[in-house]
C-alpha cells in the first residue's frame, strides 16, 4: 500500500449522504473492495498513483483543521474511504481527528473494520454517536474476489455486539445486494439484536465499473444476468424490496441506483 501524505485545505465537505457534513480522513481505500464506488475519484489522481485499492492519501493535517473549525449538525465518515482501513492502525489519522473535533455534533461512522473498536474511549464523547456496520453474506469466493483485504462478515458481527455492549448506536449498511449472492433473512437473523435500524443498498452495476462487471460475469454468470438486464433486474429489485418490508425491523432507508 503506498501512502502519499498530503496537505488538505479543509476537511469537513458539506454532503448530501443524509448527514450535514462528511469527514475523510483519507482517500483511498486499502480494504480494496472490487465494487467500490469511490474509485470514481483515481481519474482526477496522478496515473503513477496506480490502480484503485494500491494507495491511500492521508490528510496529515487533519488534525488541526478539524481543531479550527466547529460545524453544527451531523457529521459522516466517510465517503471515499474507510477512516478504518488498515494503515488506520498505524497512521492513527481517524482518532486524533477524532480528538480534535467538537464534540457538540452527532457522529456517524460507515465501516467494515473491527479497528472502531479501538476508539470508543472517544466516541463516547460525543453528543451522539452511531456506528454503521455493512453487513452482507460474501463468503468463499465471492468474498475473495470482491473484499479481499475487509474484515470477515462474522467479525463485524462481533464489533456490533461489542459496540452494543457499550451502549453506543448501532445500524447495518446490508450492501451490496446481489442476486443469488446475499442471503436477507439469514442476515437479519444474525443482526436484528444487534442493530437499531438497517440500511439496504441494492448493487449500482454502473458505479462498481467495468472490473467488477466482468468478474461478476465470469464467476457469477446467473447474477450477472440479473443485474445486466434491465426488466429483470427491476424484478429482482421490486421482490427484495417486497421482503425487505415483511422483516418486523426498523428501516432508515433503501437505496435503489
Ligand atoms: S471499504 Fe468502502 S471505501 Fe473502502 S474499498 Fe471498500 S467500499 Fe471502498
Amino acid at each position: 500500500m503506498k501512502i502519499i501524505e498530503i496537505k488538505a485545505k479543509e476537511i469537513f465537505t458539506k454532503t448530501k449522504l443524509g448527514a450535514d457534513w462528511v469527514v475523510n480522513p483519507y482517500a483511498g481505500c486499502g480494504h480494496q473492495c472490487l465494487y467500490c464506488y469511490a474509485k470514481f475519484m483515481a481519474k482526477w489522481r496522478p496515473v503513477e498513483y496506480g490502480k484503485w485499492g494500491t494507495w491511500v492519501e492521508a490528510k496529515v493535517n487533519g488534525p488541526e483543521l478539524v481543531q479550527k473549525k466547529s460545524v453544527k449538525g451531523e457529521v459522516f465518515m466517510s465517503s471515499i474511504c474507510d477512516a478504518y482501513q488498515p494503515v488506520e492502525k498505524e497512521l492513527k489519522l481517524t482518532r486524533r481527528i477524532l480528538e480534535n473535533m467538537d464534540k457538540n455534533v452527532k457522529l456517524s461512522i460507515l465501516t467494515k473494520s473491527d479497528l472502531v473498536l479501538r476508539d470508543i474511549d472517544i466516541l463516547k464523547k460525543f453528543y451522539k454517536i452511531e456506528v454503521g456496520l455493512t453487513i452482507n453474506s460474501f463468503i468463499g469466493k465471492a468474498k475473495e474476489l470482491f473484499e479481499p483485504k475487509a474484515p470477515a462478515t462474522a467479525k463485524r458481527l462481533v464489533v456490533l455486539q461489542k459496540l452494543k455492549e457499550q451502549e453506543i448506536a448501532t445500524y447495518a449498511f446490508v450492501s451490496p445486494i446481489i442476486p443469488g449472492l446475499i442471503d436477507l433473512p439469514d442476515i437479519i437473523n444474525k443482526t436484528k439484536n444487534l442493530v437499531d435500524y438497517y440500511w439496504f443498498e441494492f448493487l449500482n452495476l454502473r458505479g462498481a465499473g467495468k472490473d467488477f462487471a466482468e468478474v461478476l460475469k465470469k464467476e457469477f454468470p446467473a447474477s450477472y444476468k440479473i443485474v445486466s438486464s434491465a426488466a429483470l433486474y427491476q424484478e429482482f429489485i421490486d421482490q427484495t424490496t417486497n421482503l425487505i418490508n415483511s422483516f418486523n425491523i426498523k428501516i432508515r432507508g433503501i437505496v435503489k441506483h
